[in-house]
């Protein structure tokens, strides 16, 4: 049974901001174009893998995406698919690679092919190993049941060809096509089923690890080095994307196709609060919404009913999406 379901990534949503409010011949606009189709062939891949997990609805298997876990200090380690059951865990680490995959046992390499050009890729079986090595840690650290731990790494696109030298005995053992998953878990679940029980509460150990994930801060400016002052302001108009609206009566009025809105703002505070900041003050408020008063950013900070710390004037409120 599904656990933790996926969800869109911050790092989806706050690049799809970014493009919204960089200007068309912005220079830097190109490269969160590339790091957005990266972050979502990630989410798609790992998303297109629930299909092949469907079948696996028992209250004895329980399925958790996006798994972040702290071992210590900063030091914390994801998981894509974690796989909870009574006697053994599954790490799933998802790739959407395209092309042709090549895993070399000499150098420990992957390798792909597409188009005729070749390249190193991110090789995601020692990346599979750490994390199995951590959660083992994790589980110790915690005083959870130490039980097997099986890591897998599931290749998402069904078109993606895969080979392995004959000395590569993690790849040939570990890598699957997505197709190929379900099978896999059954001969999994077939050696491991006539063990004894290690887990008795599969819900209350599930529900432990989901209370101690914590989501990645994402600050895309920061990472990509895009100035705040690259970042459009103003309200996009819910019908014909033009940017910015006006503020009259209460409504705002989009000047180029006369369409009128109440909440046209609430969006571009979702967009503040992905790439700018999680608090707000009234000033930046009206700065980024371009509202002509102060009172005006007073009524629509208060119809959002955000919390808020400090006095009148410096007053921080908490944006929350
Ligand atoms: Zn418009």
């Amino acid at each position: 049974m599904m656990k933790k379901a996926i969800q869109i990534p911050l790092k989806v949503e706050s690049l799809e901001a970014a493009l919204l409010r960089l200007s068309k011949n912005y220079v830097k606009r190109p490269r969160v174009e590339q790091e957005l189709g990266k972050a979502k062939a990630g989410y798609f891949g790992e998303k297109s893998i629930d299909y092949y997990l469907k079948d696996f609805s028992s209250n004895h298997f329980h399925i958790l995406h996006d798994l972040r876990l702290r071992i210590a200090n900063d030091n914390f380690f994801q998981i894509d698919i974690l796989i909870n059951t009574p006697n053994c865990l599954l790490i799933i680490e998802v790739k959407n690679y395209v092309g042709s995959l090549y895993f070399d046992g000499n150098f420990k390499q992957l390798i792909r092919e597409k188009n005729g050009v070749e390249e190193g890729m991110e090789n995601p079986i020692p990346q599979v190993i750490n994390q199995q090595r951590k959660l083992k840690k994790w589980l110790n650290i915690n005083n959870l049941p130490s039980l097997p731990i099986i890591p897998l790494v599931v290749i998402a696109n069904p078109t993606t060809i895969i080979k392995a030298s004959s000395d590569y005995k993690e790849a040939l053992e570990m890598v699957y096509l997505a197709d190929n998953l379900p099978a896999k878990i059954l001969s999994i679940q077939q050696t491991f089923n006539t063990r004894r029980k290690i887990i008795h509460d599969l819900d209350s150990f599930s529900d432990h690890l989901i209370n101690c994930h914590e989501p990645k801060k994402v600050d895309i400016l920061e990472q990509l080095k895009v100035p705040e002052s690259a970042i459009l302001t103003g309200v996009h108009c819910p019908n014909c994307s033009a940017l910015p609206m006006e503020r009259k009566k209460g409504s705002w009025y989009c000047p180029k196709c006369l369409f009128e809105s109440k909440e046209a703002h609430i969006p571009s505070l979702k967009h503040y609060y992905l790439l700018l900041g999680k608090t707000i003050t009234n000033q930046k408020l009206r700065n980024f919404l371009h509202l002509p008063s102060p009172y005006t950013a007073s009524r629509i900070l208060k119809s959002m009913n955000l919390k808020y710390t400090g006095s009148t004037k410096f007053r921080q409120y908490e944006l929350h999406f």
